[in-house]
Parts: C-alpha cells; sequence; structure tokens
C-alpha cells in the first residue's frame, strides 16, 4: 500500500494561548495523509518545505458556526426586515431544493467556496426536503469539510410547498445518514414556523440520537413579538426550554435581542448562542451584546449566517464581532481573541475539538496558509493586522482532511 503524503509548512503558526486566545510562534507543520504529524516551534527554515514562507500565516481552518447552504445565491438582497425577506427572498430560493439533485449540486458548489475562503467546518441548514438534506450531507461531505447539517423543520408559517406534517418531519430527519466528516443535526428553523408537537418532537430526537440543535432565537423584535402571540405569551426561551431544546449540544442562532433572565436560562441550560454580527447587519437586526452573554456565562460560536449575512469569510465575520462590539462600547474582543472564536472556540460549540479547530498533532489536517501583502509583522499587534487588513486574497492554500484545495 502508498505511504500517505507528507507536506511541510513553514512559516507563523497560530497556536492556542490560554483560554480564548491565540498566539503566533514561527516554526514548521507537518501534515500526513489526513492528519496533522507535527508541529514544531522554532527558526523559519529557507528551504526543505513544500509550503509557506517568513511572510505566511498558518492557521487552523476556519469554522463557520451558522449558515444556509440553499442562500449562497440570495446574498445581498436588501432592504427587508427579517419576516418579510425570509417571505420574499428565502422561502422562494428554498423551494428550489425540492429537486435534490439540484441541492447537490448547489450544497457542492457552496462546500468550493467555503473552502476557497478558507472554511473548513460548518454548522449548516440545508432546507425542509429530505432528499435535498441528504443529498447536502453528502456533497458537503464529499468536498471534505467537518460539521454538521440538518434538514430544516417547519410544519407552519411558511409557503406550503415548505412545509410538511410534524410527524412526517421528524420521521424523515430521523433517517438522515452522516457521511464522511458530516453529521446530520435536528433542526428546527425557529419558533414561528415550527407547532409545539414538531419542536417536542426535535427535541425528543436530538435527546435520543445525541445530534447537535440548530435554530434561531430571538434575531429581531418582530420575530419576539410573533413568538409571543404564538406561544401563548411565552418568553423565547422558555418556548425552546420546554421542547428540550435548551441543551449544551443547541446553537441558537443571534440572541440579539435578550435580557439577562434569559441570558441566566441559557447559562444554566449550557446552551451557544451563534452571533452572527454582519447578517444583524445586513438585516437591521440589532447589535448583539457579545460582553453581556460572557458575563452571564453563556458560550458564544460565531457565524456568517449566509445569506442573512452576505460576507462568507470568517475572518471578516469576526471583524464585524469587533466592530460590533466596539459600537457598543467594549474594547474587546481582541483581534486574538476573535481569530480563536473563529478557530478553536467553534470548534468547540460544534462539539468538534478533538479532531479540529487547532494545530496539533493527530487533530484532522485542517489548515490555511495566510500569505499578507502587508508587512504585518512589523507592528505591536500583527494578528490585529492581520484581521482588520483582511484580504481573501491571502488565503493561499487550504487543507481540507490533508486534502490540499487550491485557492
Ligand atoms: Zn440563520
Amino acid at each position: 500500500m502508498a505511504q500517505p503524503q507528507t507536506t511541510t509548512i513553514t512559516g507563523h503558526l497560530v497556536l492556542p494561548d490560554g483560554e480564548e486566545r491565540v498566539r503566533l510562534a514561527p516554526g514548521v507543520l507537518t501534515i500526513r495523509g489526513e492528519r496533522i504529524e507535527s508541529v514544531r516551534e522554532g527558526p523559519i527554515p529557507d528551504s526543505g518545505c513544500d509550503f509557506g514562507g517568513p511572510g505566511c500565516l498558518i492557521s487552523p481552518g476556519f469554522i463557520d458556526a451558522h449558515l444556509h447552504l440553499p442562500q449562497f445565491d440570495s446574498i445581498g438582497v436588501e432592504g427587508l426586515e427579517l419576516l418579510e425577506w425570509l417571505d420574499r427572498v428565502i422561502f422562494p430560493a428554498e423551494a428550489r431544493w425540492a429537486d435534490a439533485g439540484y441541492a447537490g449540486q448547489m450544497a457542492g458548489r457552496v462546500a468550493r467556496q467555503l473552502l476557497s475562503f478558507g472554511t473548513t467546518g460548518i454548522g449548516a441548514y440545508a432546507t425542509v426536503h429530505a432528499a435535498a438534506a441528504q443529498a447536502a450531507i453528502d456533497a458537503v461531505a464529499e468536498a471534505g469539510l467537518a460539521g454538521h447539517v440538518g434538514q430544516v423543520l417547519m410544519d407552519r408559517g411558511a409557503p406550503p410547498e415548505l412545509v410538511r406534517p410534524a410527524k412526517q418531519l421528524i420521521e424523515e430527519a430521523s433517517n438522515l445518514k452522516g457521511r464522511g466528516r458530516i453529521v446530520p443535526a435536528v433542526t428546527p428553523r425557529f419558533a414561528i414556523s415550527c407547532s409545539d408537537d414538531l419542536l417536542r418532537g426535535a427535541g425528543e430526537l436530538a435527546a435520543k440520537t445525541g445530534q447537535l440543535i440548530q435554530t434561531h432565537l430571538a434575531e429581531t423584535t418582530a420575530e419576539i413579538r410573533e413568538v409571543g402571540r404564538l406561544c401563548a405569551g411565552l418568553r423565547y426561551t422558555e418556548v425552546y426550554a420546554r421542547a428540550g431544546l435548551l441543551t449544551p449540544r443547541s446553537i441558537l442562532g443571534h440572541g440579539v435581542h435578550l435580557d439577562e433572565q434569559d441570558r441566566q436560562v441559557l447559562a444554566r441550560a449550557g446552551a451557544v448562542i451563534a452571533h452572527c454580527p454582519t447578517a444583524n447587519r445586513f438585516l437591521r437586526a440589532g447589535m448583539m451584546d457579545l460582553a453581556a452573554h460572557g458575563r452571564a456565562g453563556v458560550a458564544v460560536a460565531v457565524g456568517s449566517d449566509v445569506a442573512g449575512g452576505p460576507d462568507r469569510s470568517m475572518v471578516r465575520v469576526a471583524r464585524a464581532m469587533m466592530e460590533t462590539a466596539r459600537q457598543l462600547g467594549h474594547s474587546g474582543p481582541s483581534a486574538s481573541e476573535a481569530w480563536w472564536r473563529i478557530t478553536r472556540g467553534n470548534a468547540r460549540c460544534l462539539g468538534v475539538a478533538d479532531q479540529t479547530g487547532s494545530l496539533e498533532p493527530g487533530r484532522w489536517a485542517d489548515v490555511v496558509l495566510v500569505r499578507p501583502d502587508l508587512e504585518w509583522r512589523a507592528g505591536p499587534d500583527p494578528i490585529g493586522t492581520v484581521v482588520w487588513g483582511w484580504d481573501d486574497r491571502w488565503v493561499e492554500r487550504v487543507w481540507v482532511a490533508g486534502r490540499a484545495v487550491p485557492a
């Protein structure tokens, strides 16, 4: 049998620094087959390595904790509030996934785009169509990505072609098969489009299978009012709590409009908020207070939420997270913390940190080689220079489970 191929990359390694930051260290990374074989700190060799050099940054692949695969061709439709945007832009786009062949083809195309931006792990939504969700799992896995893809569960509040009876949806979702590094996730869209029966069924399915739960929570005030109207005045967090949907394996998109009581509920449950700052800005939903979540002990992941968010690059999303926090008057998170969040932090939130999200021997070789055209090492905060000055053209090469993807 042929020996697995070995690749050596040199440059400035992005390594964990304490709990929630990264640091840079010169050195050499070796990939053997699908895994990282070694990570050696030390001088950058002049020759003998396959890729990189003294001007390069070697990062773990980026992880996008919240995005919608069928929405990538709907980026940038401006001027609508969330619920209107769903009706007029998103539901028609998702209806096209009734054709599973089209869905698989599109999901494959989206996966290749994500890889070109350095994203190697995802928490993604498909559509309500079971065959399309399976086709998306297969296509995204085939491209090499790691993470979760879920069939969207909706039994009300959407056009007739996008709703199904609760029982049918739960049965379909329970029959989805993982493939490669992608596993299915239980994905009720949000309380507006799910009856109590469907939410409860989703909670039971997640408890039975141990799958991750993905849904949306408190993105806009109009959405919260509608949930109050549909759910007998219950608090939004209470609606999910009753259905068994607040768990340490729950990723709740947005969480923009929450108060201290909600945060306590989330913190006690160990549920994760997926902060989507570019989407909140684009749909003018409001600004999520990252610091308040941190103080309350709520875990926070970061997502592009394409197409609510127009940016596919997780570094741009990280930068938007920093900008939002600054607008709210906070000095953090730093660029180092932001980089940690889009790599190891997100891996932890998605439950894959023992496999990816950091440059450590034995992990999957999900690696991004970045060659900035700025003198990024000259200033006092090199990671800050890279994040604030980010240009996607700097992504020189990406490895996904050891397989090189031309960037
Ligand atoms: Zn979303």
